[in-house]
Protein backbone atom coordinates (compact mmCIF):
# COMPACT_ATOMS: atom_id res chain seq x y z
CA UNK A 1 0.00 0.00 0.00
CA UNK A 2 1.35 3.36 -0.87
CA UNK A 3 0.48 6.92 0.89
CA UNK A 4 -1.13 7.75 -3.02
CA UNK A 5 -3.49 4.31 -3.43
CA UNK A 6 -5.04 5.06 -0.01
CA UNK A 7 -7.01 8.45 -2.10
CA UNK A 8 -8.40 5.59 -3.83
CA UNK A 9 -12.00 7.00 -2.28
CA UNK A 10 -13.55 9.91 -4.27
CA UNK A 11 -11.98 12.41 -2.08
CA UNK A 12 -8.45 13.64 -2.99
CA UNK A 13 -5.58 14.15 -0.99
CA UNK A 14 -4.22 17.58 0.36
CA UNK A 15 -0.29 17.68 0.25
CA UNK A 16 0.10 20.88 2.03
CA UNK A 17 3.69 22.58 2.12
CA UNK A 18 4.67 25.88 3.61
CA UNK A 19 7.14 27.67 0.97
CA UNK A 20 7.11 27.58 -2.75
CA UNK A 21 10.75 26.06 -2.46
CA UNK A 22 8.97 22.96 -0.73
CA UNK A 23 6.21 22.56 -3.38
CA UNK A 24 7.91 23.26 -6.70
CA UNK A 25 8.43 19.68 -7.44
CA UNK A 26 5.38 18.19 -6.68
CA UNK A 27 3.66 20.45 -9.17
CA UNK A 28 6.42 19.54 -11.53
CA UNK A 29 5.00 15.20 -11.60
CA UNK A 30 1.03 17.34 -11.12
CA UNK A 31 -1.13 15.39 -14.12
CA UNK A 32 -3.80 17.21 -15.67
CA UNK A 33 -2.82 20.63 -13.49
CA UNK A 34 -5.60 23.11 -12.61
CA UNK A 35 -5.01 26.06 -10.73
CA UNK A 36 -7.87 27.45 -8.64
CA UNK A 37 -7.74 31.02 -6.95
CA UNK A 38 -9.60 30.57 -3.86
CA UNK A 39 -9.13 32.63 -0.18
CA UNK A 40 -6.02 34.69 -2.00
CA UNK A 41 -4.20 31.48 -2.68
CA UNK A 42 -3.48 29.70 -5.36
CA UNK A 43 -4.77 25.60 -4.95
CA UNK A 44 -3.31 22.70 -7.35
CA UNK A 45 -5.78 20.47 -8.68
CA UNK A 46 -4.83 17.27 -10.23
CA UNK A 47 -3.31 13.73 -10.45
CA UNK A 48 -0.34 11.95 -9.00
CA UNK A 49 -0.22 8.30 -9.51
CA UNK A 50 -3.64 8.13 -10.93
CA UNK A 51 -5.15 9.31 -7.54
CA UNK A 52 -6.54 12.78 -6.97
CA UNK A 53 -4.74 15.40 -5.18
CA UNK A 54 -4.45 18.68 -4.30
CA UNK A 55 -1.27 21.11 -3.78
CA UNK A 56 -1.62 23.47 -1.65
CA UNK A 57 0.60 26.37 0.22
CA UNK A 58 -0.13 26.87 3.73
CA UNK A 59 2.11 30.06 4.15
CA UNK A 60 3.57 31.03 6.93
CA UNK A 61 2.56 30.61 10.48
CA UNK A 62 -0.25 29.11 12.21
CA UNK A 63 -3.10 31.52 11.60
CA UNK A 64 -1.87 31.18 7.54
CA UNK A 65 -2.01 27.81 7.72
CA UNK A 66 -5.29 27.34 9.76
CA UNK A 67 -6.84 29.30 7.07
CA UNK A 68 -5.56 26.93 3.93
CA UNK A 69 -6.81 23.76 5.91
CA UNK A 70 -10.32 24.67 6.56
CA UNK A 71 -9.87 26.04 2.94
CA UNK A 72 -9.27 22.49 1.49
CA UNK A 73 -11.83 20.54 3.84
CA UNK A 74 -14.65 23.10 3.05
CA UNK A 75 -13.96 23.95 -0.35
CA UNK A 76 -12.05 21.09 -1.98
CA UNK A 77 -13.24 18.37 0.22
CA UNK A 78 -10.23 16.44 0.64
CA UNK A 79 -10.14 13.50 2.62
CA UNK A 80 -6.39 13.46 3.90
CA UNK A 81 -3.90 16.00 4.49
CA UNK A 82 -0.25 15.89 4.41
CA UNK A 83 2.32 17.97 5.34
CA UNK A 84 5.76 18.37 3.73
CA UNK A 85 8.20 20.88 4.27
CA UNK A 86 11.38 22.32 6.48
CA UNK A 87 11.85 22.71 9.79
CA UNK A 88 14.68 22.96 12.63
CA UNK A 89 15.94 20.91 14.47
CA UNK A 90 15.47 20.79 18.30
CA UNK A 91 16.26 17.04 20.15
CA UNK A 92 19.16 16.26 20.48
CA UNK A 93 21.21 13.71 17.16
CA UNK A 94 18.71 15.32 15.22
CA UNK A 95 20.99 17.27 12.42
CA UNK A 96 20.51 19.07 8.65
CA UNK A 97 19.50 16.51 6.36
CA UNK A 98 17.87 14.09 8.94
CA UNK A 99 13.95 14.12 8.40
CA UNK A 100 11.47 14.03 11.04
CA UNK A 101 7.95 12.09 11.30
CA UNK A 102 5.19 13.95 13.82
CA UNK A 103 3.39 11.19 15.79
CA UNK A 104 2.38 14.19 17.75
CA UNK A 105 2.20 18.19 17.61
CA UNK A 106 2.18 20.81 20.14
CA UNK A 107 1.83 24.74 20.32
CA UNK A 108 5.31 25.66 21.87
CA UNK A 109 3.90 29.64 22.17
CA UNK A 110 0.74 28.69 23.07
CA UNK A 111 0.08 29.89 27.64
CA UNK A 112 -3.02 30.31 28.90
CA UNK A 113 -1.90 29.35 32.39
CA UNK A 114 -2.56 29.60 35.48
CA UNK A 115 -6.02 29.33 33.70
CA UNK A 116 -5.22 25.95 31.75
CA UNK A 117 -1.75 24.15 32.08
CA UNK A 118 0.83 25.26 30.42
CA UNK A 119 0.55 24.38 26.17
CA UNK A 120 -3.13 23.29 26.76
CA UNK A 121 -4.89 24.31 24.04
CA UNK A 122 -8.56 26.08 25.77
CA UNK A 123 -11.60 23.92 25.76
CA UNK A 124 -9.55 21.03 23.77
CA UNK A 125 -8.36 18.98 27.20
CA UNK A 126 -5.27 18.46 25.87
CA UNK A 127 -1.70 20.30 24.54
CA UNK A 128 -0.86 17.68 21.98
CA UNK A 129 -2.39 16.55 18.52
CA UNK A 130 -2.21 13.11 17.70
CA UNK A 131 -1.33 12.22 13.91
CA UNK A 132 -3.01 9.32 11.93
CA UNK A 133 -1.00 6.40 12.38
CA UNK A 134 -1.57 4.97 8.82
CA UNK A 135 -0.53 7.75 7.07
CA UNK A 136 2.91 8.39 9.30
CA UNK A 137 4.26 4.85 9.11
CA UNK A 138 3.45 5.48 5.58
CA UNK A 139 5.22 8.61 5.00
CA UNK A 140 8.26 7.28 7.32
CA UNK A 141 8.67 4.18 5.05
CA UNK A 142 8.49 6.32 2.01
CA UNK A 143 11.44 8.75 4.16
CA UNK A 144 13.49 5.36 4.75
CA UNK A 145 12.90 4.37 1.59
CA UNK A 146 14.21 7.76 -0.28
CA UNK A 147 17.04 8.46 2.08
CA UNK A 148 18.15 5.19 1.04
CA UNK A 149 17.72 5.66 -2.44
CA UNK A 150 18.82 8.77 -3.24
CA UNK A 151 21.91 10.26 -3.84
CA UNK A 152 22.47 12.45 -0.34
CA UNK A 153 26.00 11.55 -0.29
CA UNK A 154 27.38 13.96 -2.29
CA UNK A 155 25.01 17.11 -0.50
CA UNK A 156 27.18 15.82 2.83
CA UNK A 157 23.92 13.91 4.16
CA UNK A 158 24.73 10.56 4.12
CA UNK A 159 24.71 9.72 7.13
CA UNK A 160 20.80 11.01 7.32
CA UNK A 161 18.09 9.29 9.28
CA UNK A 162 14.70 9.34 9.96
CA UNK A 163 13.18 10.01 13.22
CA UNK A 164 9.39 10.03 14.88
CA UNK A 165 8.10 12.18 17.60
CA UNK A 166 6.84 15.43 19.05
CA UNK A 167 7.12 18.68 16.73
CA UNK A 168 6.80 21.78 18.44
CA UNK A 169 5.00 24.88 16.35
CA UNK A 170 4.89 28.57 16.69
CA UNK A 171 4.72 31.79 15.66
CA UNK A 172 8.31 32.06 15.37
CA UNK A 173 11.57 31.50 13.14
CA UNK A 174 13.77 29.97 16.28
CA UNK A 175 17.19 31.52 15.75
CA UNK A 176 19.58 31.26 18.51
CA UNK A 177 21.13 28.54 20.51
CA UNK A 178 20.49 29.60 24.00
CA UNK A 179 16.61 30.48 22.73
CA UNK A 180 16.26 26.79 21.09
CA UNK A 181 18.36 25.29 24.37
CA UNK A 182 15.34 26.50 26.70
CA UNK A 183 12.77 25.81 24.23
CA UNK A 184 13.46 22.49 24.04
CA UNK A 185 14.30 22.40 28.23
CA UNK A 186 10.87 24.00 29.41
CA UNK A 187 9.17 22.03 27.00
CA UNK A 188 10.91 18.97 28.52
CA UNK A 189 10.88 19.95 31.98
CA UNK A 190 6.76 19.75 31.49
CA UNK A 191 7.02 16.43 29.86
CA UNK A 192 7.17 17.02 26.18
CA UNK A 193 10.71 15.91 24.46
CA UNK A 194 10.46 18.11 21.31
CA UNK A 195 12.46 16.68 18.49
CA UNK A 196 11.83 19.65 15.90
CA UNK A 197 10.36 23.12 15.80
CA UNK A 198 8.45 24.61 12.79
CA UNK A 199 5.43 27.56 11.83
CA UNK A 200 2.68 25.39 11.13
CA UNK A 201 2.18 22.11 11.67
CA UNK A 202 -0.06 22.13 15.19
CA UNK A 203 -2.32 24.49 13.35
CA UNK A 204 -3.27 22.23 10.64
CA UNK A 205 -3.49 19.39 13.37
CA UNK A 206 -5.94 21.25 15.34
CA UNK A 207 -8.24 22.21 12.30
CA UNK A 208 -7.90 18.60 10.82
CA UNK A 209 -9.38 17.32 14.79
CA UNK A 210 -12.16 20.07 14.75
CA UNK A 211 -13.40 18.18 11.18
CA UNK A 212 -12.17 14.62 11.74
CA UNK A 213 -9.33 14.75 8.82
CA UNK A 214 -6.62 12.30 8.84
CA UNK A 215 -3.45 14.24 8.60
CA UNK A 216 0.05 13.60 8.84
CA UNK A 217 3.43 16.04 8.74
CA UNK A 218 7.24 15.25 7.86
CA UNK A 219 10.12 17.77 8.16
CA UNK A 220 13.34 17.73 6.29
CA UNK A 221 15.60 19.68 9.11
CA UNK A 222 17.28 22.99 7.08
CA UNK A 223 18.69 24.26 10.50
CA UNK A 224 19.49 23.63 14.06
CA UNK A 225 17.52 26.79 15.30
CA UNK A 226 20.55 28.48 16.92
CA UNK A 227 23.01 31.18 15.72
CA UNK A 228 23.20 29.92 12.49
CA UNK A 229 19.82 28.76 11.77
CA UNK A 230 18.93 31.77 9.41
CA UNK A 231 21.80 31.47 7.00
CA UNK A 232 21.71 27.46 7.19
CA UNK A 233 18.17 27.36 6.35
CA UNK A 234 18.49 29.21 3.31
CA UNK A 235 21.20 27.33 2.25
CA UNK A 236 19.25 24.73 2.69
CA UNK A 237 16.09 25.47 1.15
N1 LIG B 1 12.26 32.73 3.81
C1 LIG B 1 10.83 32.63 3.96
C2 LIG B 1 10.42 32.58 5.41
C3 LIG B 1 10.65 31.24 6.00
S1 LIG B 1 10.07 31.08 7.63
C4 LIG B 1 10.20 33.80 3.25
O1 LIG B 1 10.88 34.76 2.97
O2 LIG B 1 9.00 33.75 2.97
C5 LIG B 1 10.64 29.45 7.99
C6 LIG B 1 9.82 28.30 7.43
O3 LIG B 1 10.53 27.10 7.63
C7 LIG B 1 8.50 28.11 8.16
O4 LIG B 1 7.54 27.63 7.24
C8 LIG B 1 8.82 27.09 9.26
O5 LIG B 1 7.78 26.14 9.39
C9 LIG B 1 10.09 26.40 8.79
N2 LIG B 1 11.27 26.45 9.70
C10 LIG B 1 12.50 26.01 9.35
N3 LIG B 1 13.39 26.23 10.35
C11 LIG B 1 12.70 26.81 11.37
C12 LIG B 1 13.09 27.30 12.66
N4 LIG B 1 14.36 27.23 13.08
N5 LIG B 1 12.14 27.86 13.46
C13 LIG B 1 10.86 27.94 13.02
N6 LIG B 1 10.44 27.51 11.80
C14 LIG B 1 11.34 26.95 10.97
Amino acid sequence: MSLISLGAAASPIAILSALPQEQRGLIALLQQPQKVIHANRDFWLGNLHGQPVVLALSRIGKVAAATTTAALIERFGVGRIVFTGVAGGLGQGVKVGDVVVATELIQHDLDVSPLFPRYEVPHYGKARFHCDPVLSALLFEASRNALAHESLASHGYADACVHQGLIASGDRFVCGADESRMLRDTMAGAGHAVMAVEMEGAAIAQVCLDYGVPFAVMRTISDRADDSAHVDFHDFV
